[in-house]
């Protein structure tokens, strides 16, 4: 029998990345781990200690001793904080406007690309999504897709995400905190966001949700002949 697979899902915010990762997993009947809630945790850790984001000294200490856990259930959403289930703060503004800072802090990747190499060790099937999961957490994974969409239409989703969840819409500020995000997270000095160079980028601006997942799906099929024909290229 072959080894469980790991695949690999990054890319910038707002892509739609967390709902296609879960429902890839979902599909595959594997687990899912979202890596981002646990820079999210530990920013929200941040905040709580009065610690500024952009004390890099201060997070670093900070995020030693920070006590997370994940849960890995694509049907669920659940993230710890010393206990306490905080998946929902860590969703909140605060954080988001936080979390770009906090994970450019060297420390703090190191723990926790530690931390996630150890959920997903291989044992069993696993879809990690993140921003550096093909290139630098997982490098070796089975398949490794960058799922991307133009910036005007992740604002566009990220808008009507707030909307449905009862919060004012307002698009020009979505679109700003995107690009704001976006600029951030592909020009820090470790693990910037990028793809791996043996990544398929996947465009999905014109593409649903469940379309994604069907093409990532498709691509899991054709993984052996993939392999295959990426060897003999290499011969
Ligand atoms: O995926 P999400 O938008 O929740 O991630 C929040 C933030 O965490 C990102 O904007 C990025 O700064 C950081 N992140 C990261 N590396 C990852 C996942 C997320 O730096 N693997």
């Amino acid at each position: 029998m072959s080894a469980p697979l790991t695949i690999a899902v990054d890319g910038p915010a707002g892509t739609g990345k967390s709902s296609v990762s879960r429902g890839l997993a979902r599909a595959l009947g594997a687990r899912y781990l979202n890596t981002g809630a646990m820079y999210r945790i530990v920013t929200l850790a941040v905040l709580r200690a009065g610690v500024a984001p952009d004390d890099a000294v201060a997070v670093a200490e900070l995020a030693a001793g920070v006590d997370l856990a994940v849960g890995f259930d694509p049907d669920e959403d659940l993230y710890f904080l010393g206990g306490e289930d905080v998946s929902l703060e860590i969703r909140g503004d605060a954080v988001t406007k936080a979390v770009s800072a906090v994970s450019a802090v060297p420390e703090v990747r190191t723990r926790l690309v530690e931390r996630q190499r150890e959920l997903a060790d291989g044992t069993v099937a696993v879809v990690v999504e993140g921003r550096d999961i093909g290139t630098v957490v997982l490098p070796d994974a089975d398949l490794k897709v960058y799922l991307t969409a133009s910036p005007e239409e992740r604002a566009r989703r990220r808008n009507d995400q707030n909307v449905e969840s009862g919060q004012p819409g307002d698009y020009d500020a979505v679109l700003a905190d995107v690009l704001r995000r976006d600029h951030l997270d592909s020009t820090r000095a470790v693990s910037p966001l990028r793809a791996a160079d043996d990544a398929i980028v996947v465009d999905s601006s014109d593409m649903s949700q469940s379309e994604t997942v069907a093409r990532l799906l498709d691509l899991v099929e054709h993984l052996d002949e993939r392999m295959r024909e990426e060897q003999k290229a290499r011969r």
